[in-house]
């Protein structure tokens, strides 16, 4: 993560900052630059209108690193709701969770059932379910847990950060399971012991993690990223391999460049956030991008 980004997460820490963005318009109004809605519905309809546009989703509902068990309960009940109305109302689409959100924070195996009893609905309704992946002190266990539910359940993929000094390992260790491995470049704050931290060092990481990747005949890559110059080398890695894998990217990010892959022939899916609890996931996209932060500005001091 750049200076900036990880001066942006430090701030975003502080209770002033919060209450600043979580209690304003301009705040919300920029939470709803990358955030279909508040609620299932509205995510079911941002999701059927970006599936009339020819792209997927992947609908994700919002929270992390809870601390309770009643929290984990709502959080379930969120997603088996989300997943009986993917099928019900058709949606081309499956779920991106996070196992913190399970209880992973507090008791792996809570995190274990939930996910168990997730990937048991999804795979009623022939739908599958990807694990997003969260700071380097739950890598461990969120690849161990994707591992042992995906021998079992084949409709599972999980997320491999490009930052990562360990992901070749990860990616080596978890391709035989035939799942989908989202590459990313990672967006969390990590040491410079368990991760690259200069730009140019993850773009080069993300790079040889596609060469590994994309030839993989038992894996489904799903290739994560808005930056057309790793897009391009996916294409080019990917001439032999057209249908096996996709192009992933985040609601309200670069959308004229997902219909262009679309219309390229290329799978796109679109990563759909909803829920109330989108601060964490806000801060996380100020920290990638400086101009965010002046859109956040100018809509404040307009007020
Ligand atoms: C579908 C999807 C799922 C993800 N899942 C995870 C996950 O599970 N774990 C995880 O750690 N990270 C995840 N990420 C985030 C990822 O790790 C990066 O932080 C994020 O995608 C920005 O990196 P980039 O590859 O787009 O490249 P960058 O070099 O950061 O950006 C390339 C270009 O994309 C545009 N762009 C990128 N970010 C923004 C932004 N915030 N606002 C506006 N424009 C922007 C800009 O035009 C920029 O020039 C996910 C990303 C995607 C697309």
């Amino acid at each position: 993560m750049s200076i900036f980004g990880r001066t942006v997460v430090g701030l975003a820490d502080s209770a002033p900052i919060t209450r600043l963005i979580t209690g304003t318009a301009a705040g919300r109004a920029l939470a709803h630059r990358f955030v279909a809605g508040d609620t299932l519905d509205q995510a079911i309809a941002a999701a059927k209108a970006l599936n009339r546009e020819g792209l997927l989703v992947s609908l994700d509902l919002l929270g992390e690193e809870v601390t309770e068990p009643a929290a984990v309960e709502a959080a379930m009940a969120g997603y088996e709701a989300c997943l009986s109305r993917i099928a019900q109302d058709r949606v081309a689409g499956n779920i991106s969770i996070k196992l913190t959100q399970l209880g992973l924070a507090f008791d792996k195996s809570l995190a274990a059932a939930g996910l168990d009893r997730l990937a048991r609905l999804a795979s009623a309704h022939d739908l599958t379910v990807t694990i997003d992946m969260e700071g380097s002190r739950f890598t461990d266990a969120t690849v161990t847990l994707y591992e042992n539910a995906q021998r079992f359940h084949h409709n599972l993929g999980v997320a491999l950060q490009a930052y990562l000094f360990r992901s070749p390992d990860d990616v080596r260790r978890l391709a035989p399971l035939g799942g989908h491995i989202r590459l990313c470049k990672g967006a969390y704050m990590e040491p410079p012991d368990v991760a690259y931290t200069a730009r140019h060092d993850v773009d080069a990481a993300f790079a040889r993690l596609l060469e590994l990747l994309m030839p993989d005949p038992l894996v489904r890559p799903a290739i994560a990223t808005h930056d057309e110059r790793l897009i391009e080398l996916t294409r080019q890695l990917g001439k032999r391999r057209q249908g096996a894998f996709e192009f992933q990217m985040l609601y309200g990010i670069r959308p004229a460049l997902q219909k262009q892959l679309v219309a390229a022939g290329h799978k796109v899916r679109v990563y759909v956030p909803y829920g109330s609890a989108w601060y964490p996931y806000l801060v996380r996209r100020l920290a990638e991008r400086p101009a965010n932060l002046g859109f956040f500005m100018r809509a404040l001091l307009s007020r």
